[in-house]
């Protein structure tokens, strides 16, 4: 049922998979081209319609491209003329709705999928699914019996059970309350890296995506904006959109003088701006920055005075706002949650020490 290893190859490759639907004249996903590599986890972030749910049914064999080729293990699954049936691909899929079965137990779900197999080695992939999954002791209970929680893990249970060399989830936790939903996060990783599974996450949980996955890729109206780690993703956005999706961003105007970007702050070093209508701008993260009080003469930063500010636990949001730079009205600046400004209080903006000045970041 597995389909050949190849070494050194991606697992999955998507090869300027496009889709459209019928009667639809916009694409659902247009060119998009992407690798996952064996046991690797990539998450699938971006806005509801953006095109994850397609792009994860295409991989799982539920429907054909309109362009494009989809591979596993280096043999091609899916071209817009021929389609390995889902059942031959070695793929589990976990959708949001749980869909267990609710005429069956929870150990009748799980080892739903392994039908084919023999009655022995049914049972012992079931009982090591129960307890691999934490819910070995509800094993004999109905869906409606169980908690939300035990519901999704018997659902990826029943997902890992065959023991799938790729996994797709698809926003399998958004309907879980937050400790629940973080728990299971947590577990999810852990369980995909003690089966070496290679998975595709599907969320548009900015942190979620974080706590998953190695890699990210996000989507936007079916295009693929940036692909990389967490870190470059929130560092080094592409673009705007990636920059704003990612999180609090301010985006500094820009210009070139000798060979180097100069910002209000001063010189930006080691980073790539980004296009903002029809300006250059370069992504600073509210934590790459703070504020001294008072007015520093001669100082580095731009001046400005406290506009808002937000406890939000783990720091405090700051809204400064600016004067006298041309393209840039408020600067947002997270500081840690102890300190405590007052509104229109003077203040200096300057880098973090290290950002940007030139050294390593
Ligand atoms: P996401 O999962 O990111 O919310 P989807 O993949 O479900 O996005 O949808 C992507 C786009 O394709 C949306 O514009 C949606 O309306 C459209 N779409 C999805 N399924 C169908 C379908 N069966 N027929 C026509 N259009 C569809
Ligand atoms: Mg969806």
């Amino acid at each position: 049922m597995m389909p050949p290893a190849r070494a050194g190859g991606p697992h999955l490759s998507l090869a300027g998979v496009t889709k459209y639907y019928p009667g639809n004249p916009q694409p659902a996903l247009v060119e998009v081209s992407l690798e996952i590599a064996r046991g690797a986890i990539l998450a699938l972030l971006g806005d509801s319609g953006s095109g994850k749910t397609t792009l994860l049914r295409l991989v799982a064999g539920f429907d054909q491209p309109s362009a494009g080729a989809i591979s596993l293990a280096g043999s091609v699954v899916s071209t817009p003329r021929r389609s390995t049936p889902p059942e031959e691909r070695a793929v589990g899929v976990v959708f949001q709705d749980t869909a267990l079965l609710p005429h069956l137990t929870i150990r009748q779900n799980v080892a739903f999928g392994l039908h084919r197999l023999p009655e022995n080695r049914r049972r012992e992939l079931a009982d090591q699914t129960l307890e691999l999954v934490h819910v070995a002791e509800v094993g004999d209970r109905y869906p409606h019996e169980v908690s939300g929680g035990q519901a999704q893990r018997a659902a990826i249970g029943r997902a890992l059970a065959p023991r799938p060399a790729l996994l797709l989830l698809d926003e399998p936790f958004n309907n879980l309350d937050p400790v629940l939903k973080w728990d299971l996060v947590r577990e999810l990783r852990a369980l995909l890296e003690q089966t070496g599974t290679t998975a595709l996450f599907v969320t548009h949980d900015r942190d979620v995506a974080f706590t998953v996955a190695d890699r990210l890729a996000l989507l936007r109206c079916g295009r693929l904006e940036q692909v990389a780690d967490a870190e470059t993703l929130y560092r080094e956005p592409a673009n705007a959109f990636v920059a704003r999706y990612l999180g609090a961003v301010n985006l500094l105007p820009v210009q070139r003088r000798g060979g180097l970007w100069v910002s209000a702050l001063g010189e930006v070093a080691g980073a790539e701006p980004v296009e903002v209508n029809g300006t250059v701008a370069v992504p600073v993260r509210p934590s790459q920055l703070r504020v001294v009080r008072g007015r520093l003469q001669g100082a580095a930063g731009v001046h400005g005075e406290i506009s808002g500010q937000r406890f939000m636990g783990e720091y405090r949001a700051l809204r400064v706002r600016v004067e006298g730079v041309p393209g840039l009205a408020e600067l947002t600046v997270h500081v840690p949650p102890e300190r405590h400004y007052e509104l229109g209080q003077e203040v200096q903006v300057t880098w973090v020490r290290g950002v940007f000045a030139g050294g390593p970041r």
